[in-house]
């Protein structure tokens, strides 16, 4: 079981684990109090509540709420409201990122961002286009890390949120323990209380970790997966983790993720003008998105590059992005552009893990 300072941290621990851990003499509905306050207002006190002493003695010697500590934020105003990235420190003095995002709305007023988590420090993916994959693999992210950086951004930031998704530094079904501990968590009723519709986990596309994900019976989760090339060979060169991994295998995998009405596949695609657009390219995407989604939908998310401290390429033009996005929906794709946030905030698409 995972420990701080020898006590075990909440943030990591569903309410039924967390009453298990309480034992027999503890109270189901001050315990879910307890349980309750510690993620909707950071506060753990078992003293407090109306359980017997000597459970409360016990409970507050085997179980704490650590929130990482906020080192710095920076923000960035762009169209759709503020983008803000937090560098978290972790007990080990390991640091992770974390990003809102603000969803586009029709009305003046902000609603509930979007936050970016981390799954692991460093990747071991090795993506040419991602600042987290030339940093290489430190570690994995253990639940409470991961749900601590909603806490932190919630509690101690402040920040609305009101989905999350798996993107950050790492590749989250690489630590699918972390990732399910996590996810567990989130969407725990006395806990974050999440829906499965607003969490969404984004892969590079491992059909094991995809499988198991499928395994885990959250039939309304949502996932994404980063294409970028489309045939293996490109996949391969951008993407050295997905070698040996074949497009029919990947595209087979996700025709069996659960599909249901509303649900698109996201499928991401990075374009760098003049390595992924290649005459054809288009063919190739358009056959993806049918073989992995038959009877579903699958949805194409075209995103600029954001070209990082070691640049594989430019930023597309306008006119680039626009021609490829027509040749991609002649071919049948469904293309949704996706407008890059917090560029100048290195916080975009495969910017983050550039720690400095
Ligand atoms: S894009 Fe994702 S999977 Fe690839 S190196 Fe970066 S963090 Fe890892």
């Amino acid at each position: 079981m995972p420990e701080t300072d020898g006590r075990v941290n909440i943030l990591g621990l569903t309410r039924p684990a967390f009453e298990a851990l309480a034992g027999r003499g503890g109270h189901s509905r001050a315990l879910g109090r307890l349980y309750r306050r510690a993620f909707a207002e950071g506060r753990f006190e078992p003293g407090r509540e109306a359980i017997a002493k000597g459970t409360a003695a016990a409970l507050a010697a085997r179980v704490a709420l650590r929130l990482p500590a906020v080192e710095r934020v920076v923000e960035e105003d762009g169209p759709f409201g503020t983008t803000a990235k937090a560098l978290l420190r972790l007990d080990d003095g390991q640091r992770v990122e974390c990003v809102r995002i603000p969803v586009a709305r029709r009305g003046p007023e902000p609603g509930p961002a979007t936050l970016c988590v981390s799954s692991q420090v460093g990747c071991r993916m090795g993506c040419v286009f991602c600042e987290s994959g030339r940093r290489g693999y430190v570690r994995d992210l253990r639940p409470e890390e991961i749900v601590g950086q909603y806490a932190a951004a919630r509690l101690t930031l402040g920040w609305d949120i009101g989905q999350i998704v798996f993107m950050g530094m790492g590749e989250p079904l690489d630590n699918f323990e972390g990732l399910a501990g996590a996810l567990a968590v989130l969407l725990d009723e006395s806990g974050p209380a999440f829906s499965q519709d607003d969490i969404t986990v984004c892969t590079i596309g491992l059909p094991e970790g995809i499988a198991r994900l499928r395994g885990l019976g959250l039939k309304r989760l949502n996932l994404s997966v980063s294409l970028n090339a489309p045939d293996e060979g490109l996949r391969g060169e951008l993407m050295p983790a997905s070698r040996g991994v074949g497009l029919e295998a990947l595209a087979a995998v996700l025709a069996l993720y659960p599909q249901r009405r509303n649900f698109a596949l996201a499928v991401n695609y990075c374009l760098v003008p003049g390595r992924n657009d290649g005459p054809g390219a288009e063919a190739g995407v358009a056959a993806f998105l049918r073989a992995a989604a038959p009877s579903g939908r699958a949805v194409l998310n075209l995103i600029p590059y954001n070209p990082g401290s070691s640049p594989i390429g430019r930023a597309p033009t306008e006119a680039e992005i626009d021609s490829f996005t027509k040749r991609l929906e002649a071919a049948g794709a469904l293309v949704k552009l996706r407008s890059p946030r917090g560029r100048g905030l290195m916080a975009a698409c495969g910017q983050l893990g550039r720690i400095d």
